[in-house]
């Protein structure tokens, strides 16, 4: 394991993939048999529905590797239904929840062996694209369908040092169109890559907090939390952004702690406001990240500090809280973790 841990380490996050995959294909208007096979290219006709007509969505989820030895998946089943609501949105065939559920935990399984110790976690990756050959499918969706679930193990999203974010706020272009913003699809990248790329290259940023009109809304790949001493503001979910699993988590792990949650309208006016107070800070929430701190805000070209500026403590505090839950250290309190493979003692 600290063989593998070094590997990871030096690996960027999503770049290695663990040695099985399992897919399953949508055709003649059912779903085949899920199977597990080697990882390895997929074999797709040029004309493929997702390849010109972006019918695709897909999932991100972590296995954790407990203090225990066994492996947990963290809140699958809200993955679950988060990509059968993307497939139900893109038009795509809807896995039912049994088959995703079970692909999940059969590649996991299979997999075990390449889920790294804590801090590193194997992150799965579900997808689902329409595989019709038809250029002519433009305003028609993907009669056939394939989905698979991929495995990469991964480090500490923090290996080489934890650092306060420097952030861009973008009042006017929205990340991606109002009614597609909880869709977890590629296309939604696609349409926030560039405004980012601009941001990084002309502001220095890390990402960009899209705020059309005044109100955030969340960056290219996160959700972003206020948190003001005890009192942490998110924007309340709309169909213009993504339902993190993560932001929800934490929010609940907030309020275990006793914090006061508003999820509300937050516009930029309050946000730079209460930035200004000491005991202010800022972070982004997603499965990658987990909970990363903001340290700096980009407004209209000047930089504000949120709080000091540094590392939030109670951003830290929050984040190992969860990795705690997740690495069998703190009480499941809420059921978010399924043992999918027992400690390796246990089992032999
Ligand atoms: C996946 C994603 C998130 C984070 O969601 P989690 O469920 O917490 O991983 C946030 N924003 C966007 C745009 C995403 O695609």
């Amino acid at each position: 394991m600290t063989q593998n841990g070094t590997t990871i380490a030096a690996t960027p996050f999503g770049a290695a993939f663990a040695g099985v995959m399992a897919a399953v294909a949508f055709e003649g208007g059912e779903w085949r048999d899920a199977e597990l096979r080697p990882l390895g290219p997929l074999s797709l006709h040029p004309g493929a529905h997702a390849l010109h007509y972006g019918s695709a969505c897909f999932e991100g989820l972590k296995a954790h590797r407990g203090v225990d030895g066994a492996v947990r998946t963290f809140r699958a089943d809200a993955h679950v239904a988060r990509m059968r609501r993307s497939a139900e949105l893109m038009s795509l065939p809807v896995p039912p929840e049994e088959v995703l559920a079970g692909m999940i935990r059969d590649v996991v399984a299979a997999n075990q062996a390449e889920v790294p110790d804590r801090p590193g976690s194997l992150y799965v990756r579900p997808t689902l694209i329409g595989t019709e050959a038809n250029i002519g499918a433009a305003a028609a969706p993907s009669s056939s369908a394939l989905l698979y679930v991929l495995c990469s193990p991964v480090g500490d999203y923090f290996a080489g040092g934890i650092r306060p974010l420097r952030i861009g706020i973008e009042t006017e272009q929205p990340r991606t169109t109002p009614h597609f913003g909880m869709v977890k699809s590629g296309a939604n990248y696609a349409m926030a890559l560039r405004p980012t790329l601009d941001a990084k290259a002309a502001l220095g940023v890390d990402q960009v907090l899209f705020c059309p009109g005044g109100e955030v809304q969340e960056t290219g790949a996160s959700n972003f939390v206020l948190i003001d001493d005890d009192l942490l503001i998110t924007p309340a979910l709309t169909t213009s952004f993504l339902h993190g699993v993560t932001r929800d988590s934490i929010l609940t792990i907030a309020r275990d702690l006793s914090y006061r949650v508003e999820e509300r309208t937050l516009t930029v006016d309050e946000l730079l406001e209460r930035c200004r107070r000491r005991g202010c800070e800022a972070a982004l929430s997603g499965t990658a990240a987990v909970l990363s701190p903001v340290g700096t805000l980009v407004h209209a070209g000047e930089p504000v500090d949120v709080g000091t500026g540094g590392i939030g403590e109670r951003t830290m505090r929050l984040r190992q809280v969860l990795a705690d839950v997740q690495g069998g250290v703190e009480p499941d309190a809420h059921g978010w973790c399924e043992v999918v493979a027992p400690a390796p003692s246990a089992s032999s």
